[in-house]
């Protein structure tokens, strides 16, 4: 396995499992992968991958020009069939089969989609793409999790598992990438598992305001409609910083795809406005996780007062039974309007929050 360490693979941190799995597979395919892991741990990066890989002479060298066409999202006979709304369309699939059916340049059509556990109990249409897949089709689908309406689609694919990253794993990609292990630690501890998150607050300056400002609230807030309001703008506004570095790293990203296009003679990359479709569709998603974890570190803020509280009430202190009334309902509060984050206007569910919390 000589050049393991730079072939296409290095691009995937973290999933010696999955990664050991698709090596295996890229000599030997099937006709359908679901790659199942939570956000950040790598999904879209092994679909690359293992793109690449399928197509090259040497199970993806990173060098050949078939490898760079690929990881330059450049390679006509690798698609990344585009969701246009919240959830998969019958029609979308439809697409993806006729995609599947054209005649391949090289080896394979490859066919990938992400995400699948959006698809809102549609999955009719995929599954009958997968019972009879054309000859040199393959597919690569992506899930987050697996809901019980993908259990057949399922069974019709290898499975291939991501797991979320260890914090030192993404404290040590990190720091090998430049960054100081302090920063490091940091980023790592609030990303959850999540590199790609990890990698975007490493770079945030204002991400400790942001966190004190989340924790500050319960002090803040007076029950004035004037101070609530004040604290909902600063929030997003906050918000507004937090997503420059993720839009930095996207336009290294996309930089980095047009080099890797010309540098095989193409002008520029051929699925420029699918990038940019899926870049905002990231950034979106960002504010949503963002936001949930300033939810979290406001929330942690009355844990600690309903821990207190619990030993006031122990030494009858007659303040603590209220105090640890008021923590319960701003947890429950807090709690709910993470829940409905993605599927409500969010500055409609954060105000709404913020003045039921002036009032707990
Ligand atoms: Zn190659």
């Amino acid at each position: 396995m000589a050049g393991a360490m730079s072939d296409v693979f290095s691009a995937v941190v973290g999933q010696e499992h999955a990664v050991g799995l698709l090596r295996h597979h890229a000599a030997h395919p099937v006709h359908a992968y679901l790659f199942v892991g939570p956000t950040g741990s790598g999904t879209a990066e092994g679909a690359r991958a293992f793109a690449a890989a399928l197509l090259c002479a040497n199970q993806g060298c990173g060098e050949c020009d078939s490898c760079r066409r690929v990881l330059s999202d450049s390679e006509s006979d690798v698609t990344w069939v585009t969701r246009h709304g919240l959830n998969w369309s019958v029609s979308e699939f439809a697409e993806a089969e006729r995609i599947s059916r054209r005649r391949p340049l090289a080896r394979f059509q490859i066919v990938i989609l992400e995400d699948i556990q959006l698809s809102d109990g549609q999955t009719g249409k995929l599954l009958k793409i997968l019972e009879e897949p054309p000859t040199n089709a393959i597919f690569i689908l992506t899930a987050e999790n697996l809901p019980e309406s993908l259990v057949t689609v399922v069974s019709r694919c290898v499975e291939v598992p991501f797991v979320a990253l260890s914090e030192e794993a993404i404290v040590d990609y990190l720091v090998r990438d430049g960054y100081a292990t302090l920063a490091a630690r940091a980023a790592a501890a609030a990303a959850a598992g999540d590199l790609r998150r990890a990698r975007v607050l490493v770079r945030d300056r204002a991400f400790s305001d942001r966190v004190h400002l989340w924790q500050s609230l319960p002090d803040t807030l007076n029950g004035t409609h004037a101070t609530s309001a004040r604290v909902v703008k600063e929030i997003f506004e906050a918000l507004d910083v937090a997503v420059e570095p993720l839009e930095e790293i996207q336009k290294e990203e996309l930089q980095r795809l047009i080099d890797n296009a010309k540098s095989v003679g193409l002008r520029t990359v051929t699925g420029r406005k699918d990038i940019e479709t899926r870049h905002k569709r990231e950034v979106r998603r960002f504010r949503i996780d963002d936001l949930r974890f300033g939810l979290r570190s406001l929330a942690d803020v009355y844990h600690q007062r309903l821990i207190a509280g619990l030993e006031g009430m122990g030494d009858k202190d007659p303040r603590a039974t209220s105090q640890t009334q008021a923590a319960v309902t701003a947890i429950e509060l807090i709690s709910d309007t993470s829940q409905r984050l993605s599927v409500v206007n969010e500055e409609l569910l954060l105000t709404n929050l913020i003045v039921h919390l002036a009032n707990v």
